[in-house]
C-alpha cells in the first residue's frame, strides 16, 4: 500500500495570499488513484526549513509530493532542497536544459540565465516535461521511496500531473483501489440534528465512511466507498445512501451536483407545470438561481421584484388595507403577493417572500432576519415564518434556500 505525502512550497501560502488550490486538486487526484493521503504540510521558502519538512515526509510516507519552488528566482529551491534531502549532487541535466531551451523557441522568447537554474537537477533525477512553463518536473527514486516535484502555477502543476505523474503512479500501484463519494444534501434541518438522526451510521462505518459537512442553509452528508473498481465502490454507497434518505426524509433534497433550483425545476418539468415567483426582501435572488437551471423557461413564467408597498400594491394586487394592518412583513402579505403572482402569471404554482434582511429596520416585534414564505397552488396557500441570523448578504441566501425548500415540499406533496 501506498502512503503519499504533500509538501507545499510557498512563503504566499502561508500569509494567505495564495489559496492552495494545487492541494486540493492533488488530493482529489490521489484519491481517485486510490493513493492514502495521510498528511499534508505547507511550508515557506526557506532552505532549512523545506528541508526539514521534506525529510520529515519521507521518512513516514511512500510518496512524496512537492509543489511550487521550481523556477528561476533565488527564492525557488526545491531543486537544492531535494537534492540534499536525497544527498545527492545537482548536476546540469541535457535534457531538462533543452527542454527549457525548446520551450522559449517555441513561445518566441528569449531564455535569461536565470533559466539555466531550472535545468541543474539532483543527479539521476527523472524529468517531467512541463508543456505549459518553463520548470521541468523531477522524480527523484530514494531506495522504494520517491519524491515528486511540480510547479506551484496551477495550470503547469495540474497539466504535468494528468499527463505524466497520473499514468506514472498507476503503473506503480500494485492492487488499484479508488475512492468514490456521493455527497447527499439537506435543507431545513441542521448539521447537529440531523448528525443526531444518524448517528449510528456516522460513527460505526469505515468503508464507505460518512462524513457531515454543513454549508449555508444546507448539509451535506458524504459517503465515500473504498474498492477495486468504481462499479464495486458505487455498490458499497447505494445501500447506505438508501438507509440515509429514508432515515432523512424529507430534508434530503439532492445528491451531488443538484441544489435545491435544479431539484424544484426537475420536479416542475416532470409534472408539466409553471412557476411565478413575487420578492421583496431577496431582490430577485429567488428567480435567479431559478433561472441558473439550464432549459428553466420551460416551467418559469416571470417574477415580481416588488420592493416597495406601492410595487406590491400595483403588480400584485396586494390590498393596501392589509399592508397598513400588518405591515409588509408579515404572513397576510406574504399571503397576498404569492396569489397575486399566481393570478397575474397564470402559473400552477407561486413562491412569495417578504421580510427584514437588515442589518437595520429591524424593531422589537419585528426583528432582522424575521421573513414570511408563501406558497400557492393545487387551490390553497401555505404560509411560513422564519427567523434566520447573519449578514445581510447570508440572510438574503438563506430566504432564498428555505423558499425554494418549501415550495420542493409543496410540489412534491409533503406536508
Ligand atoms: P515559477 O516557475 O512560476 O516560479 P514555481 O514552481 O517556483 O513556479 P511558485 O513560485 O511557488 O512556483 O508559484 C508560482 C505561482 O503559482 C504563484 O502565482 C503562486 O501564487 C501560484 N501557486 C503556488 N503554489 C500554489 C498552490 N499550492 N496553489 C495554488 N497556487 C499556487
Ligand atoms: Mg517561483
Amino acid at each position: 500500500m501506498m502512503k503519499a505525502e504533500l509538501v507545499m512550497i510557498g512563503t504566499e501560502l502561508l500569509l494567505g495570499e495564495t489559496v492552495d488550490t494545487n492541494a486540493a486538486y492533488l488530493a482529489q487526484e490521489l484519491a481517485a488513484l486510490g493513493i492514502d493521503l495521510y498528511y499534508k504540510s505547507t511550508v515557506g521558502d526557506n532552505w532549512i526549513r523545506m528541508i526539514e519538512v521534506i525529510t520529515q515526509a519521507l521518512a513516514r510516507s511512500d510518496l512524496v509530493i512537492v509543489s511550487g519552488g521550481l523556477g528561476p528566482t533565488i527564492d525557488d529551491l526545491t531543486r537544492e532542497a531535494v537534492a540534499a534531502v536525497a544527498n545527492l549532487p545537482l548536476e546540469l541535466n541535457t535534457e531538462a536544459m533543452e527542454m527549457i531551451e525548446a520551450y522559449f523557441r517555441q513561445s518566441n522568447r528569449t531564455m535569461s540565465e536565470n533559466n539555466r537554474k531550472q535545468a541543474f537537477l539532483p543527479r539521476g533525477a527523472r524529468i517531467i516535461p512541463n508543456h505549459w512553463g518553463t520548470a521541468p518536473g523531477l522524480i527523484v527514486h530514494i531506495r522504494d521511496k520517491a519524491i515528486i516535484a511540480l510547479p506551484g502555477v496551477p495550470r503547469e502543476l495540474k497539466g504535468m500531473f494528468a499527463a505524466y505523474v497520473s499514468p506514472y503512479l498507476e503503473s506503480r500501484i500494485e492492487v488499484k483501489q479508488t475512492l468514490i463519494s456521493r455527497t447527499l444534501k439537506f435543507a431545513g434541518i441542521g448539521e447537529s440534528k440531523l448528525a443526531e438522526m444518524v448517528e449510528d451510521e456516522l460513527n460505526c462505518q469505515s468503508n464507505p465512511t460518512v462524513a457531515p459537512y454543513a454549508s449555508l442553509g444546507e448539509v451535506k452528508l458524504r459517503i465515500t466507498a473504498k474498492a477495486g473498481s468504481r462499479e464495486r465502490a458505487l455498490e458499497m454507497i447505494h445501500p447506505v445512501e438508501r438507509r440515509l434518505i429514508q432515515k432523512l426524509n424529507p430534508y434530503y433534497f439532492g445528491a451531488d451536483q443538484e441544489t435545491l433550483e435544479s431539484v424544484v425545476g426537475t420536479l416542475l418539468r416532470e409534472r408539466n407545470e409553471t412557476l411565478a415567483v413575487a420578492e421583496s426582501c431577496t431582490g430577485g435572488l429567488i428567480a435567479n438561481r431559478i433561472t441558473d437551471v439550464p432549459g428553466s423557461s420551460d416551467y418559469f413564467e416571470r417574477g415580481y421584484i416588488t420592493y416597495s408597498n406601492q410595487a406590491k400594491v400595483e403588480l400584485l394586487n396586494v390590498n393596501p388595507e392589509l399592508i397598513d394592518k400588518y405591515g409588509a412583513v408579515s404572513r397576510d402579505v406574504a399571503a397576498a403577493m404569492a396569489e397575486g403572482a399566481q393570478a397575474g402569471a397564470k402559473t400552477d404554482w407561486s413562491l412569495a417572500v417578504t421580510g427584514i434582511a437588515g442589518p437595520s429596520g429591524g424593531t422589537s416585534e419585528k426583528p432582522v432576519g424575521l421573513v414570511y414564505i408563501a406558497v400557492s397552488g393545487k387551490g390553497n396557500t401555505k404560509t411560513k415564518q422564519f427567523r434566520f441570523n447573519g449578514t445581510r448578504t447570508e440572510i438574503k441566501f438563506l430566504v432564498s434556500q428555505a423558499a425554494l425548500n418549501f415550495l420542493r415540499l409543496e410540489i412534491q406533496g409533503v406536508r
